[in-house]
């Protein structure tokens, strides 16, 4: 009799319709170090997060707050489904330039049209090498594999980007 305990995700951000979850469900995944448990996605986005400050506090600036940075990084993640790993490409790449200095730099960075084509492709890349090499994987990933990009990359410029930065009052926002 397979175990039926409902257990609930820790993430205070999680996005799924219920944060219940069965126990052995193929997405549950249960962090040793805080006894508590999440759905995998959730845990993955809250390392990515954690990661990002962590770059930022070491190679970009040591002072700036976490909670300045947090907000951007709530509303790309959240707001636009903007794909933490992609912010970590495009934060590595804008360091490489000493292109970034202030959080809100991320908002430019993440509509940058020439790091969305290397991200999608450098994704793109890695799934082919992945399906070609490991034959143990799933059909869910191969499925998963065969979408493509997760990031969604080619729509035109979303709407959230100029209320950002304009303030979107009056639909005037500003044009770049
Ligand atoms: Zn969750």
């Amino acid at each position: 009799m397979p175990d039926q305990k409902q257990v609930t995700c820790s993430y205070g951000k999680c996005q799924h319709s219920s944060k219940k979850m069965n126990v052995n469900a193929d997405n549950v995944y249960y962090d040793k170090n805080s006894k508590r448990y999440y759905h995998k996605d959730c845990w993955k986005i809250k390392q990515d997060i954690i990661l990002i400050q962590n770059i930022w506090r070491e190679k970009v600036s040591k002072s700036v707050v976490n909670t300045a940075l947090n907000r951007v990084l709530n509303k790309l993640i959240f707001e636009n489904d903007c794909d933490p790993e992609f912010i970590i490409f495009a934060l590595e790449d804008a360091i490489k330039r000493k292109a970034i200095n202030y959080p809100a730099g991320l908002y430019y960075l993440v509509d940058d049209k020439r790091l969305i084509q290397a991200w999608n492709k450098k994704v793109a890349t890695e799934k082919m090498k992945k399906l070609g090499t490991d034959f143990s994987l799933s059909t869910e990933d191969k499925r998963e594999a065969n979408m493509g990009s997760t990031f969604k990359a080619n729509r035109e410029k979303p709407s959230w980007f100029n209320s950002i930065l304009g303030g979107g009052k009056s639909g005037h926002g500003r044009t770049f």
